[in-house]
């Protein structure tokens, strides 16, 4: 059993651990028909000129947002006193980065990106990912196009919003375990890596991007590891950081924090990284394992994963470009369901345990629609197979229109999960704008 565990760890987490990709993107129909969030009301704001402004109030609320994770989130890893966020720090911006234990080689400079409805950028302003992020990107992150702000330009939370939510996976969480290889994941104190290949670049994000809240006793036993992970911390974290900058007056700073919030929660909507075997029950994980299937079972859960992320993203970057709004999948991610009302709760009550319940039955779709050879063939590997691009032809040709019918639509059901508390993260955010004005 621990040996399947294992094993599946590594494997799983050997493709970039991206979740949706272009988070950005996939907000913006939820967004773009909200006029109150469109304005452009915000002034960019530097992060160092915030933390000055408020060190002393940030400083009291990183104090008391330490103790309620202590208290309140099971296997949280406590802050070393060391990284308490003085006022005195002669780096205000980087003591405040360790405090929060993020990345803090990264710039967290003023930007935003481009959407489908406002590509014409001067080209002194044009940013790719390459300026912004030290990782390599990949397919969804080489296109887009950023436009770089300067303290005091206005801009629309829509935007701030939009843009925040991409930036957890620009390495804000890449290499904070102390087998990293950084310096301060040495310093950070979440211990060794808990699963994934510490050598890959992304797999260290992996334990921030995924939330296994509902395992279980079987591989809670076998795998305690696993419990280690952090999603729902950031997103409480980063929903106090989000209040206090709106209480200070620093709204910008208020809707950037709500979209690096938001980027977790759109991450959870995925039932991959919800549950690390979707579909595969406890009993049926331990026959794999007895009739020595392990590697295999584990492969197809990989292959699954990528292929769905893959297709997801080509759908919706087709019918964006298109400005198809009425398409089947961008009109889930924009429809007005019902929103539960976002509490402390809601990641580990609500958000992973609907994702958890869906994903056999996600699982068995991409079964039975996509081809064979991406989600059934043991041998194949998707990761760097180079399809990714071809996905929805090679889907088409092989398995005919009426499955890629079915696949938009099990995708838009993902997609209604995602809206659902992606607007409820958003009404709370705009509570606590509304209040501060
Ligand atoms: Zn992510």
């Amino acid at each position: 059993m621990r040996r399947w565990l294992v094993l599946s760890f590594v494997s799983v987490l050997s493709s970039p651990a991206w979740a949706w990709s272009d988070h950005a993107s996939l907000l913006w129909p939820l967004v773009r028909v909200q006029p109150e969030l469109l304005k452009p009301t915000l002034q960019a704001e530097s992060l160092n000129d915030f933390i000055a402004a408020e060190a002393v109030g940030l400083a009291l609320v990183l104090e008391r947002h330490e103790a309620y994770a202590r208290e309140s989130m099971p296997h949280y890893a406590p802050r070393p006193e060391t990284l308490v966020f003085s006022t005195n720090a002669e780096d205000l911006q980087d003591a405040f980065l360790r405090a929060i234990r993020v990345n803090p080689e990264l710039g967290y400079s003023l930007f935003r990106q481009t959407t489908v409805e406002d590509r014409s950028v001067p080209s002194s302003q044009a940013q790719r990912f390459a300026d912004l992020s030290p990782l390599a990107g990949g397919v969804s992150h080489d296109s887009i196009v950023y436009i770089a702000l300067k303290e005091g330009d206005l801009v629309a939370p829509a935007h701030v919003l939009a843009t925040g939510s991409d930036e957890p996976d620009f390495g804000m969480d890449i290499g904070l375990f102390e087998d990293n290889g950084t310096e301060f994941g040495a310093q950070y104190g979440f211990g060794v890596q808990p699963f994934g290949n510490p050598n890959l670049e992304y797999s260290s994000q992996a334990p921030f991007h995924m939330g296994f809240y509902h395992l279980d006793w079987v591989t809670k036993k076998a795998q305690p590891d696993l419990l280690r992970t952090y999603p729902e911390w950031r997103v409480s974290l980063f929903r106090e950081l989000s209040r206090f900058a709106f209480e200070t007056g620093h709204d910008y700073w208020g809707w950037r924090f709500a979209g690096w919030g938001l980027h977790y929660i759109g991450d959870l909507s995925q039932p991959y990284h919800a549950h690390p075997l979707p579909g595969v029950s406890t009993m049926a994980g331990i026959w794999t394992v007895i009739r020595g299937k392990t590697e295999e079972a584990i492969q197809l859960v990989s292959n699954r994963h990528g292929v769905l992320e893959s297709y997801q993203y080509q759908r919706v970057q087709k019918a964006l470009e298109e400005k198809s709004w009425d398409n089947v999948i961008l009109t889930a991610v924009a429809q007005g369901t019902p929103v539960p009302e976002f509490s402390e709760s809601t990641v580990r009550d609500e958000l992973t345990k609907e994702s958890v319940a869906v994903g056999g039955d996600l699982d068995a779709s991409l079964e039975e629609h996509m081809p064979p050879r991406y989600v059934s063939d043991v041998n194949f590997e998707w990761n760097g197979s180079g399809e990714e691009a071809a996905i929805v032809v090679t889907v088409a040709s092989d398995r005919g229109d009426l499955a890629i019918e079915a696949l938009d639509a099990k995708v838009a059901e993902q997609m209604t999960r995602f809206s659902r508390f992606a607007q409820a993260w958003i009404k709370d955010a705009q509570r606590a704008w509304a209040a501060s004005n």
